[in-house]
């Protein structure tokens, strides 16, 4: 079976473990950088990606990041994780993997109360499926090697660069394993 991990340091990284499980996938929960060792892809959480870069420090974390995706280790990041694997974040800029071509902006949807949840046309899961968006970012440039596998109106919100699965919102609340699959299938 294959195993995935959930990066456990903070935010909803629960309910991404029940999404892969549904998914039919081995999970497990990560807290330390060794524990990134067998694993075939690893869910990034969204929650608060200042909040998540510092509890990183701990340790070293991009180093490790970095060597499992060149391994070719996959990555789903959603919001704030989607925050932390772009190339680029801006308001404010913070640190990023840099294994996302992609400008991001923090909160590009607006604050709290700007948070909606939306259906959106992913042809890649042949249907529609609910998005919920809680302070969302906004990819705001994606590079040639960028494929957009969702648009909320113009606006891409899903991507995939090579093993990289990027969403701006939280697909592993509404209770559907799909986008998990895809990531597992991908
Ligand atoms: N706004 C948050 C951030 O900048 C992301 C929000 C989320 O993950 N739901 O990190």
């Amino acid at each position: 079976m294959s195993a995935y991990g959930v990066l456990a340091l903070q935010g909803d990284f629960a309910s991404h473990a029940e999404a892969l499980r549904a998914a039919g996938v081995g999970v497990r929960e990560v807290r330390h950088v060794a524990q990134l060792s067998g694993l075939d892809g690893l869910a990034i959480p969204g929650g608060e990606s200042s909040t998540l870069l510092h509890l990183m420090q701990a340790e070293p974390w991009f180093d490790g990041l970095r060597a499992f995706h060149a391994r070719g280790g996959r990555i789903l990041g959603t919001c704030a994780g989607a925050i932390l694997l772009a190339r680029e974040v801006v308001s404010p800029a913070q640190e990023s993997l840099g294994l996302l071509d992609a400008t991001v902006e923090r909160n590009g949807f607006g604050r709290q109360a700007d948070s909606f949840e939306t259906a959106l046309d992913v042809p890649a899961l042949g249907g529609r499926l609910e998005a919920v968006f809680i302070r969302a970012p906004r990819f705001r440039a994606l590079g040639p090697g960028v494929e957009v596998l969702a648009r909320l109106g113009d606006e891409p919100v899903l991507v995939r660069q090579g093993g990289v699965l990027a969403a701006t919102f939280h697909p592993e609340i509404a209770g559907d394993a799909r986008l998990h699959a895809l990531f597992t299938r991908n």
